[in-house]
């Protein structure tokens, strides 16, 4: 391409779930559209932090039918992801249900959909800046190689799951006093068991054990499987990490280093103890870490209503949004047991159009985890299934 300057319809920042959900949509419908990546690839969170799992896409109950929440892009993409990873739906003994990927699997299927579907896909293109006019977003500024270059678009999507956009044209976004623990995956080769009910068992087992030699804290010693990903003798694992993110408005500049380097420290840590005190782990060595480390909740967009954890658990439904959330609320904390907590079985939640739109801004939209909500009710707002359907609905509104 040989201009400096690009003007689109629409213009996605960020290529996760939701990003890449909208991107795809809105092109779908003829828009000419832009998505904005900084890494060389899509899925965002799903795919950098080897998550594993997807959430959101079926009802909670005690039945093994996994009908999709909506038979829209959701269904679509989780067909397609369940046959290149070669993977089944599990329920889980609360009823909740979910389908495990392979992360390679997850990145093919979005280059793919965005590619067929004529997406101007820009990776290792890093958004910098906005500039306003009264009342709306007339362009971005982003680095690419060494360069910054203008993107111009009559509308624009923030799907950077960090509130970037409004946070770049001086807005104050919704910040927590505290921020849920983060986790960091890494695959582990040379392990020697023969059914994965036995791998966790044995894990469980060598962490108790490491836990009283005092190797490891009790925070530690809740790391586990990741289900999508692991295979007999490799397996992934889910390391927590003990200190919190503190935000982007902090002055600590050296929160997330310290983070990702507690991350490596950890897992080296994990795998000596692993091998210390099960037989089946005494050749493991760790075979490749994740892209970073998952923070699950960041900054949120003001939109112009604020979803609250009263209206999940209340399961409140909005005539006018098709969005039916259906994952319970996940509380991640250092040295904890992760709390669920559930609306009715069967039931759903809908994402109100008005947490999706910028008060300040009349052509700008959020979707997935920075969309405007309080702190309860992202941490159930924010899994894969329901970003999905955000990016679709948005995109309708091009
Ligand atoms: C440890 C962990 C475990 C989880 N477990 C599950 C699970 O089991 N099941 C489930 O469904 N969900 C899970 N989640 C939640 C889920 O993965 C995320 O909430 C979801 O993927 C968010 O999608 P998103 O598209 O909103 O944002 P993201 O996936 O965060 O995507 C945002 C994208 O924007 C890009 N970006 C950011 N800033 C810029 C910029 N300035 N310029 C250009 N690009 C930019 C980023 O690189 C990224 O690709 C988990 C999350 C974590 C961290």
């Amino acid at each position: 391409m040989q201009t400096d300057n690009f003007s689109f319809d629409l213009i996605v920042v960020g290529g996760g779930s939701a990003g890449v959900a909208a991107a795809y949509s809105a092109a779908k419908q003829g828009a000419k559209v832009a998505l904005l990546e900084k890494k060389p690839f899509s899925g965002g969170r799903a795919t950098d932090t080897f998550v594993g799992t997807m959430c959101g896409l079926y009802f909670r109950n005690e039945q093994d039918d996994f009908t999709y929440s909506s038979d829209g892009f959701l269904a679509e993409f989780a067909e397609k992801l369940k046959e290149l990873s070669n993977t089944s739906p599990i329920r889980t003994k609360n009823g909740n249900k979910f389908l495990p990927y392979k992360q390679p699997a997850f990145v093919f299927l979005c280059d793919k959909l965005l590619t067929e579907s004529g997406v101007q896909t820009f990776y290792h293109t890093t958004v910098i800046g906005v500039e306003t006019n009264e009342d709306s977003l007339s362009c971005l500024s982003a680095f690419h190689q060494n360069k910054k270059y203008s993107f111009l678009a009559k509308s624009f999507i923030d799907a950077s799951g960090t509130a970037l956009l409004q946070t770049l044209a001086g807005k104050t976004p919704i910040q927590d006093e505290e921020y849920q623990q983060s986790h960091f995956s890494v695959r582990v080769s040379g392990v020697e068991g023969s059914d994965i009910q036995e791998l966790k068992l044995a894990l469980v087992y060598a962490l108790k054990k490491a836990e009283q030699a005092g190797r490891i804290s009790t925070a530690l010693s809740f790391t586990s499987l990741v289900p999508g990903q692991t295979a007999i003798d490799n397996i992934w694992l889910k390391i927590p990490i003990t200190q919190t993110w503190s935000g982007t408005t902090t002055k600590d500049i050296g929160n997330l280093s310290a983070i990702e380097i507690e991350a490596r420290s950890n897992a080296q840590l994990i795998v000596e103890c692993l091998k210390a005190f099960s037989p089946l782990f005494s050749n493991t060595a760790i075979a490749e870490l994740a892209f970073e480390t998952g923070v699950r909740i960041t900054e949120r967009n003001q939109g112009k209503e604020i979803l609250r954890k009263e209206d999940v658990l209340g399961a409140i439904k909005r005539s006018d949004s098709s969005i039916k959330a259906t994952w319970p609320i996940e509380i991640w904390q250092p040295g904890k047991p992760v709390i669920m907590e559930y609306f009715a079985e069967n039931d759903y939640y809908s994402i109100p159009n008005e947490t999706l739109t910028s008060p300040y801004y009349k052509n700008l939209f959020f979707v997935g985890r920075n969309i405007s909500a309080d702190s309860g009710a992202i941490a159930s707002a924010r899994v894969i299934g329901t970003c999905l359907q955000m990016g679709e609905t948005v995109a309708k509104w091009i």
